[in-house]
């Protein structure tokens, strides 16, 4: 049977396991490092959502790092993207000359990515690639880039590993989809 979380009266019912989380985990860090080897990159995770992904992340680097972080304005209490995006905390590293790597939780429209992109490449880094745990194929803008890929999911509203429904079950440790609520067709008699 799938694991069920219920928030603020919806359904969520796990969509990829704790499990297979830690296996991509693994497989995306020793892609990055291999790819990265005899470089010391900077990785900026994307507050608040891929705190978790990234904290797994860089620690199966098997090359060195360092660290800083971004925020931007996310859904605020809703399931849908605003199509806003707005900086709330700037860069404090020297970008200019280093290999960056991005890393988000969820690429969803790629706003945010394309946003991201913008504000570092002007800033003339060595590189500048992105890592995301989890894509969403359907609704990606066209030309939105993306390096490293975990999950390809379906356009559903997710949470867990890091990802929050009113800011509320970020801590859970595999990812959950919201489940559509049934559809009533009429009154039986
Ligand atoms: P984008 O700019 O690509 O549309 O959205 C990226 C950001 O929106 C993510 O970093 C995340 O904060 C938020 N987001 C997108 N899809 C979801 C989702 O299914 N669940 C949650 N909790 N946040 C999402």
């Amino acid at each position: 049977m799938a694991k069920v979380v219920s928030v603020n009266g919806d359904r969520f019912v796990e969509l990829i396991t704790e499990r297979r989380i830690k296996a991509k985990v693994k497989q995306l860090a020793r892609r990055i490092s291999r790819d990265c080897r005899g470089t010391v990159p900077v990785f900026i995770g994307i507050l608040n959502g891929s705190v978790i992904f990234f904290s797994d992340l860089i620690r199966e680097l098997t090359i060195d790092c360092e660290i800083d972080f971004l925020k931007l304005s996310s859904y605020g209490d809703a399931k849908i993207s605003t199509g806003n995006v707005r900086l709330l905390k700037e860069l404090n590293c020297q970008v200019e000359g280093r290999d960056i790597i991005v890393v988000e939780d969820i690429v969803d429209t790629g706003l945010s990515i394309d946003y991201i992109r913008h504000l570092i490449e002007p800033q003339n880094p060595r590189s500048l690639r992105v890592v995301t745990l989890l894509y969403k194929k359907d609704a990606v803008r066209p030309g939105t880039k993306v390096d490293y890929t975990g999950f390809s999911i379906p356009s559903d509203f997710v949470i867990g590993y890091g990802l929050d429904y009113t800011q509320r079950k970020r801590n859970l440790k595999s990812v959950y989809r919201l489940q559509a609520k049934p559809v009533r067709t009429g009154t039986r008699m």
